[in-house]
C-alpha cells in the first residue's frame, strides 16, 4: 500500500509548489484560542455595516427553493448589471467571487510556454491562479518607498516588462494589500500602449469606494482585450457568498463561461447580489461610514510611530517600521486581528480593515499599547 506522500508526488508540478492562500483569522478562532470575548476583525476588507436589510430580505424569500438547481447563466443578475454598467448581458461572466474570474482567466490564457506579468506586491491571488497553470510569472517591482503612491504599481515598468509570450497583465486599482492606485490617464496610456492580443485584467474590487468605476468601462468598447473584474464581497457586504464578475468583450466572456462550472454562483448569492444593487443607500452608507473611519483612523495613526501609505479602499497599510509579527500578536492577545503580510515580502507592514468607529477606536488604543 502507498501512503499519500507519493501519490501527491504525481501531482501537476506547479501544484505542488503552491503557497496555500493565507484568509484573516476568524473571530470564534481568535476568541477561542486567545480566550478572549469581544474580538474585533478588521482583517478581510469586510463591510462593517453588514448585508443591507433587503439583501436579507430576498435571501430569506429564496432560501425556500434551495431544492432546485440555481440558474446557471444568472440571468436576472445579468440583466440587472448590464443595465447599470450599460453593457450587454454577452459582457457579463459571473463568478464564485471575483476571485473564480480571476482563476478563470488564467485558466483560458495561459499555459506552461506562456507568461503573466503583475507588480511586486499585487494581489496575491494572481500569484496562485499563474502558478497553477504552469505559466511564468514576471513580478515586476513596485514604486520605491519614497514615491508618492509607496510599493504601488509601475505602469512604464509593468509595459517595459511585456515580452511576447506575454498573455496576461494583472493591474489591481486599487491594490490590495498596498491601498495604492493608478491615476486613470496613467491607466488608459497604457491600455493605449498594450498590444491588442495581451489580455489586461483590471481589478477594481475597491472601486465603488471612491466612485471612479464607470469610467473604465467606458473603455470596453476601445480595448477587445480589457477585463474588469468586480466583487460584492467588499462596499456590498456579501463576502460570506460569493458573488464577483467580469466585464469584458463578448469574446472573452464566452470563453470564461465556456470553462467555469455550470453552477458556480449559488442561488443565494444571485439574489442578494440583484437586491445589492438596488440598494443605493446601504451603498451610500458604507461609503460615508469608510470615508469617516479613513479620517478616525489616519489621525488616531498620525499621532503614532508608523507609516500610513496612501488608500483608495476600505484598509490601510502600515508600516510599523520594526518586524510586525509580534505587534501583531500582541494586538490578537489584545483581541484585534489585523493582517499581517508577510507572505508578501512585507515582514515591517500590517494591513488594517476600516471598521466601525468603535473598532476603529478599539484598534487604535490597542496598537497604542502593543508599539
Ligand atoms: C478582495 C479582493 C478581491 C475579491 O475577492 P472575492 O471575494 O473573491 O470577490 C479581488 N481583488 C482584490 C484586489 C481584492 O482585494
Amino acid at each position: 500500500m502507498s501512503d499519500d506522500k507519493s501519490v501527491a508526488a504525481f501531482a501537476a508540478p506547479p501544484v505542488c509548489d503552491l503557497q496555500p492562500y493565507v484568509p484573516g483569522k476568524p473571530l470564534d478562532e481568535l476568541e477561542r484560542e486567545y480566550g478572549v470575548t469581544n474580538a474585533v476583525k478588521l482583517a478581510s476588507n469586510e463591510n462593517p455595516l453588514g448585508p443591507s436589510a433587503r439583501v436579507l430580505a430576498a435571501v430569506t424569500e429564496a432560501a425556500a427553493g434551495l431544492n432546485r438547481y440555481p440558474d446557471g447563466n444568472g440571468y436576472y443578475l445579468k440583466q440587472k448589471l448590464a443595465s447599470v454598467h450599460g453593457v450587454s448581458q454577452s459582457a457579463i461572466t459571473l463568478g464564485n467571487g471575483s476571485n473564480d474570474v480571476l482563476v478563470l482567466l488564467a485558466e483560458a490564457f495561459l499555459t506552461a510556454g506562456s507568461s503573466a506579468v503583475y507588480s511586486q506586491y499585487a494581489f496575491v491571488v494572481y500569484p496562485l491562479a499563474v502558478q497553477a497553470t504552469g505559466a511564468e510569472a514576471i513580478v515586476v517591482p513596485a514604486n520605491p518607498d519614497s514615491h508618492e503612491q509607496p510599493l504601488g504599481h509601475d505602469l512604464d515598468a509593468m509595459l517595459a516588462a511585456i515580452r511576447d509570450d506575454t498573455r496576461l497583465v494583472f493591474i489591481a486599482n486599487p491594490n490590495n494589500p498596498t491601498g495604492t492606485w493608478v491615476e486613470h490617464a496613467a491607466l488608459y496610456a497604457f491600455l493605449r500602449a498594450v498590444p491588442a492580443d495581451i489580455v489586461v485584467v483590471l481589478d477594481e474590487a475597491y472601486c465603488e469606494y471612491s466612485g471612479e468605476g464607470a469610467r473604465t468601462v467606458s473603455w470596453l468598447e476601445e480595448f477587445p482585450n480589457l477585463v474588469i473584474t468586480r466583487t460584492f464581497s467588499k462596499i456590498y457586504g456579501l463576502a460570506g457568498l460569493r458573488v464577483g464578475y467580469g466585464l469584458s468583450s463578448p469574446a472573452v466572456a464566452d470563453l470564461l463561461n465556456r470553462i467555469r462550472q455550470p453552477f458556480n454562483v449559488n442561488q443565494l448569492a444571485l439574489v442578494a447580489a440583484k437586491a445589492a444593487l438596488d440598494d443605493a443607500e446601504h451603498l451610500d452608507a458604507a461609503t460615508e461610514l469608510n470615508n469617516s473611519g479613513m479620517h478616525q483612523l489616519q489621525e488616531g495613526l498620525a499621532t503614532l510611530p508608523v507609516k500610513v501609505l496612501p488608500s483608495k479602499g476600505n484598509f490601510l497599510l502600515l508600516d510599523l517600521r520594526k518586524p510586525a509579527a509580534d505587534v501583531n500578536e500582541k494586538l490578537m492577545r489584545e483581541g484585534v486581528i489585523v493582517r499581517p503580510v508577510g507572505n508578501y515580502g512585507l515582514p515591517n507592514h500590517l494591513r488594517v480593515s476600516i471598521g466601525t468607529a468603535e473598532e476603529n477606536a478599539a484598534f487604535l488604543a490597542a496598537l497604542k499599547r502593543c508599539l
